[in-house]
């Protein structure tokens, strides 16, 4: 199997390369957005015939590295970079693992392209999953979730039939801060927030776990992934983060998918789809695990959840106003130009403000991307945010 990973020095993209050299798959191309010097050493060890790095003047500064050390590879840059990494012709499967809504057009370029996608990237399937999905169907390729909910509720649905289903049960950890109130919330800092209790993973979903917006994005991805409505979605909070989501059945039967907390198992499960093969990571130990619990989501305290699920039910470009807002008010905590409770409060504006013309916008790539923009611009101007 030949893989082509984007986003690969963050968080999955590193955990893929992994994964793809515990299974012997060749990985064939790269693209990351700037860090080339972790994208350096994947080269080495990795050969890949082609690479992209978005920013043209750290993708200078790959090409006299490897000059320098007489390894060959191609090096492109930009957009278009992306794109060509994402249509790579060797690759049979493209992983694309970057963060937020600039993935889209190397999605739609794989699909273009006729390769299967694994799929992390779970912000184009918000803002844009109803188009994305039906250009996969078009080009009869597939979109195999990564996302560790996503993929146990694919796991869990081969256990019946699916009109059989009822609904399906998301875990969410409930994040750093379950249980504060809403007095203690707005005192929280931007280090805590980065701690994440039982998942090590980027920047970006760290905060959105925090908000719980991460669970509200994946709520939306659920119902593009699935083709289910809002109503057919249920949210349960399980700080142990084990059991990584479950299905119910009409009979009343549940099943689970229950793992460790390693990304890993998602990762080559989409990878290896419809097989599983061994693996030589520790597998769940019950043994050893501490009691699993369940509770319900606190949604006046963390009101994401019920701002995606609003944004879910009105459809049409509601879900890429929901995204592009909370994309900019991540990046407004992050660069401490805005209070962690405030991230929900300027999602929840900008939701609240966007009119929504028809339910069919949602499948222009050209509107979607006007609303995204405009979104974007409005957040900034709310923040008096000027960079
Ligand atoms: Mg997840």
């Amino acid at each position: 199997m030949q893989i082509s990973i984007l986003g690969c020095t963050g968080s999955i993209g590193t955990q893929t390369v992994d994964v793809c050299q515990q299974l012997g798959y060749r990985v064939t191309s790269l693209a990351c957005h700037s860090q080339i010097d972790l994208l350096f050493e994947q080269i080495k060890q990795l050969q890949p015939y082609m690479v992209a790095v978005s920013q043209p003047a750290a993708a200078l500064r790959l090409r006299q590295r490897l000059e320098a050390a007489g390894l060959e590879c191609k090096v492109l840059t930009g957009e278009a970079g992306l794109e060509t990494v994402a249509r790579d012709p060797q690759a049979q499967m493209t992983v694309q693992a970057m963060v937020g809504m600039c993935g889209i057009k190397p999605v739609l370029a794989a699909i273009d392209s006729g390769h299967d996608i694994a799929l992390a990237n779970k912000e184009v399937l918000v803002a844009a999953g109803r188009l994305v999905l039906a250009r996969a169907r078009q080009q009869g390729i597939r979109l195999l979730p990564v996302d560790s909910e996503h993929s146990a509720i694919w796991q869990c649905l081969r256990s019946g039939h699916r009109s059989e289903l009822k609904r399906i049960i998301i875990t969410a950890s409930g994040g750093p801060f379950r249980g504060y109130s809403e007095a203690r919330l707005k005192e929280v800092t931007l280090a805590q927030a980065l701690q994440h209790p039982t998942w090590k993973m980027g920047g970006k979903i760290t905060i959105d776990s925090a908000t719980l917006m991460n669970k509200g994005l994946e709520v939306i991805e659920a119902a593009r992934l699935f083709d289910l409505t809002e109503d057919q979605i249920a949210v349960v909070v399980h700080p142990q983060s084990i059991v990584h989501s479950l299905v119910e059945w009409q009979d009343g039967s549940v099943i689970a998918q229950l793992g460790t907390t390693d990304m890993r198992l998602p990762i080559q499960y989409a990878l290896t789809y419809p097989r599983r093969q061994p693996s030589a990571r520790a597998g769940l130990d019950l043994n050893q695990t501490s009691a699993l619990t369940f509770e319900a989501v606190d949604t006046a305290t963390f009101p994401a959840l019920d701002l995606a699920r609003e944004a879910l039910r009105r459809g049409g470009l509601a879900p890429a106003v929901f995204n592009a807002a909370n994309e900019v008010a991540v990046q407004a905590f992050m660069a401490g130009k805005l209070d962690f409770c405030g991230i929900s409060r300027l999602v929840s504006r900008l939701l609240y403000e966007y009119s929504i013309l028809s339910t069919d916008e949602d499948l222009d790539l050209e509107r979607i991307l006007d609303t995204d923009r405009h979104i974007r611009q409005q957040a900034k101007e709310l923040l008096e945010w000027k960079d």
